[in-house]
């Protein structure tokens, strides 16, 4: 663990309730006293997940630690949920809007590094491989943030003005092959029932600094496809090319040729994309010309109007340069995550109200970012606004920083009382009866 992991640290275990310094409250006096006396108990659910932590469709003890704690609030609580999800239901004492708050709960097979008390000793097997396990997007605090969120809001029942649905979802970490990914199978599976939310909001733990909030209105992050390319030649010997089609050089064409995609033919500012091939396997002998290359890649991409021609390009070029040598390509595009873009309009609402319960420099905007989260399909059913919360410590560069899914990723918890305050601003500006 390097030097300001541990010194933040050391000063978070000292402290189990902190004070954000930036913090400017704007709740009622009874919300604020709830919120003080959620936040030790936030940082125990969040130690507690994170030392347990399971991998997708697989978190059966996440989900009943959370089903336990909505019961306890007296909330109607569905488990089960595609396999593994929870969703509690809070009716507020007086009529108004119905709006929904997600979390998701997976953890990645990572093996964690670093010496922090609660840190995961967790193995599992993942894709037939012995892997450790570790929370190392963060999600552990997005359930706890989450949690502590519906301690505070239970409390204030009788003032809450509409119905609140809290929605813990599994498998955000990409779908299983041939599978749903969480967000998309608790659509599938009606997770809002009878009740038809008019929002739904969400946050993810990010390296920007603790005690801030980052809202990106638009396009906020990409779209996430797999692509499989298999091309076939014809095997020949490698001293005669010309007796058989050699499906090593096309498919180094082909490589080549897809970066031409992003660079010469998409606009590069109204279509941002990335195509990354990231494994190429073929031959089996030095000598030998094979008969086959299967290649696997992700193409990201921040404008949903222009996916369809994108991947239109991609299927042309790679089949007309395999075509162009007599070899035959097959393509496969496979979605992980459509692009999360937040409306314009209700991201500027969630903007004043962070505003008013963080201050004005807390709030941070940024550019998109060409990772993916699957909240996005959310957002194709009702308007949702996803944002970040800060969790690199005071003090720390960017560079600093784990990146999320790196064996070291950290979070600076005081900095999930921002993230509360933030839920519960977006919660009460929709539901406060104000
Ligand atoms: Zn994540
Ligand atoms: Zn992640």
């Amino acid at each position: 663990m390097r030097n300001f992991a541990k010194l933040a640290l050391a000063a978070s275990l000292m402290c189990a309730a902190p004070a954000a310094a930036h913090a400017q409250t704007a709740f009622p006096a009874p919300v604020e006293s709830s919120i003080q006396s959620v936040l030790p108990r936030m940082i125990t659910w969040r130690r507690d997940l994170h030392e347990h932590p399971e991998l997708s469709y697989e978190e059966v003890r996440t989900a009943r630690v959370v089903a336990a704690h909505l019961r306890s609030l007296r909330m109607e609580v569905r488990t089960g949920v595609a396999q593994t999800g929870v969703v509690g239901v809070l009716r507020g004492g007086r009529p108004g809007p119905v709006i929904a708050l997600r979390a998701d709960m997976d953890a990645l097979p990572v093996t964690e590094e670093g010496d922090l008390p609660f840190r995961s000793r967790v193995r599992a097997t993942y894709n037939g491989q012995a892997v450790g396990v570790m929370h190392a997007c963060g999600h552990d605090t997005h359930v706890a943030v989450l949690m502590a969120a519906a301690s505070v809001l239970a409390a204030r029942r009788e003032d809450i003005a509409g119905t609140i649905i809290f929605v813990f979802q599994p498998s955000e970490e990409g779908a299983p092959p041939g599978g749903l990914g969480g967000a998309r199978r608790m659509i599938s599976e009606d997770v809002f029932g009878d009740l038809e939310p008019e929002a739904i909001y969400g946050l993810h733990a990010w390296p920007a600094p603790s005690g801030t909030v980052t809202l990106v209105p638009g396009p906020f992050m990409a779209g996430s496809d797999r692509l499989r390319i298999t091309v076939t030649g014809s095997q020949t010997h490698g001293a005669q090319p010309h007796r058989g089609i050699d499906p090593i050089v096309v498919s180094s064409q082909i490589v080549n040729a897809l970066q031409t995609i992003p660079s010469r033919q998409m606009d590069a500012v109204r279509s941002p994309v990335i195509v990354t091939i990231g494994s190429i396997h073929g031959g089996v002998r030095y000598n030998i010309i094979p008969d086959r290359v299967e290649m696997e890649g992700t193409i990201r991409y921040l404008n949903p109007e222009t996916r369809d021609d994108l991947y239109a390009r991609i299927r042309r070029t790679v089949a007309e340069i395999a075509a162009a040598s007599g070899a035959t390509a097959e393509v496969s595009i496979e979605a992980n995550a459509v692009p999360v873009v937040n409306p314009p309009a209700l991201t500027a609402r969630v903007r004043t109200a962070l505003v008013s319960a963080l201050g004005e420099e807390a709030v941070q905007t940024d550019q998109a970012h060409m990772v993916a989260e699957d909240f996005a399909y959310f957002q194709q059913e009702l308007p949702g606004v996803f944002f970040f919360y800060g969790v690199r410590p005071p003090g720390t560069t960017l560079e600093d920083a784990a990146p999320n899914h790196n064996p070291r990723f950290f979070v600076h918890e005081p900095a999930m009382e921002t993230a509360l305050r933030a839920m519960l601003a977006v919660t009460l500006d929709r539901v406060g009866g104000g």
